[in-house]
């Protein structure tokens, strides 16, 4: 009987250690789902986020779709514009041009990655700046980065919301972000040294990484590469985040070799169910925050 409640306990307390994203992510769809009705009587219209999808991508596919069953579920009108694998440039800049001037579109999303024959600096910097809300846009980048963001870039605001819902405080820690990609890894590290973190950022060319990894408060790992991160490699009672999607044999992996990792982390996120519903949250409270910039009210 003992041993029995011993197990409950050790469960129980190994349960509340992971930080669980489709939860908080739930609770903040509500949120974001009260406001869009509370603004529709004053605006008379629904949020609408236009997402264009150049080519077959299988992850891109999925990801497209995840984005449009949660618009639809908070009451975001959703449009998937997809386009041939072979569309070149001109064609995609010339149907953001008229998303851009769409006086019933409040926000742009294009699917990365694209084709090889079209580049992706390009595309991005043709989307509207008011209708960025993945957060791509240069002139989106420089507010954020002297700290007078318009919008939050989706993956970094989601980590910093999820370590915020379970009371974990940033200021005076020290951060390890793995990976320093514009999507994921530098403006992350951003957003923690606003949040008062001391940031550091390895990459593939980094020295003795252990050895940084292994002073972590909070490790934050987005390097596209399965069970990367071993216990060996982390400081006893840690915090743990898991930004890597990895796909094998249709099974999803993330960065983290979580099993290996879990005991002696004091936090961990799982995949899936942890960075990527925050993720999907944050891109609808931008486009709400969109749809507010375009009817003036904010
Ligand atoms: P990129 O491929 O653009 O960047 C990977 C980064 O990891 C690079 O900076 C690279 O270094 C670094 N890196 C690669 N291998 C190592 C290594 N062995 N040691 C240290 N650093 C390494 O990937 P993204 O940032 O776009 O994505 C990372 C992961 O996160 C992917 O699995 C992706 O699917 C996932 N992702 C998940 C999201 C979510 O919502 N959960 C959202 C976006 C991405 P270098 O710069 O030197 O090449």
């Amino acid at each position: 009987m003992e041993n029995i409640n011993l197990k409950v306990l050790s469960f129980s307390k190994n349960s509340q250690k992971i930080i669980n994203g489709t939860e908080i992510s739930e609770n903040l769809k509500l949120q974001v789902k009260n406001e869009i009705l509370s603004l529709k009587n004053k605006i008379n219209r629904s949020p609408k986020l236009v997402v264009i999808l150049v080519g077959e991508n299988p992850a891109s596919k999925v990801y497209v779709g995840n984005k449009q069953k949660t618009s639809l579920e908070i009451g975001i009108q959703s449009e998937i514009i997809k386009l041939d694998e072979n569309t070149n440039q001109n064609e995609l800049i010339n149907i953001i041009k008229k998303l851009n001037v769409d006086a019933n579109v409040d926000g742009i999303l294009v699917q990365l990655p694209l084709p090889k024959q079209i580049c992706e600096l390009e595309i991005l910097k043709t989307i509207n700046p008011l209708k960025d809300v993945d957060c791509f846009h240069p002139e989106n980048v420089g507010l954020m980065l002297i700290g007078k963001p318009r919008f939050l870039p989706c993956t970094p605001a989601g980590i910093i919301e999820m370590l915020k819902q379970k009371n974990i405080t940033l200021e005076g820690k020290n951060v390890v972000v793995i990976g320093r990609s514009n999507i994921v890894g530098k403006p992350l590290a951003l957003l923690l040294l606003q949040n008062n973190a001391t940031v550091t950022i390895c990459h593939s060319k980094t020295k003795n990484l252990e050895k940084l990894t292994q002073k972590a408060d909070i490790l934050i790992v987005a390097i596209g590469k399965a069970n990367f991160l071993t216990k060996d490699m982390i400081k006893k009672n840690s915090i743990i985040i898991d930004v890597g999607i990895n796909r094998i044999d249709n099974k999803l992996y993330g960065d983290v070799n979580f099993k290996d990792v879990f005991e002696k982390a004091s936090f961990i996120t799982p995949v899936p169910g942890g960075v990527g519903k925050m993720t999907i949250i944050m891109l609808m409270k931008n486009t709400v925050s969109a749809y507010k910039i375009h009817n003036k009210i904010i």
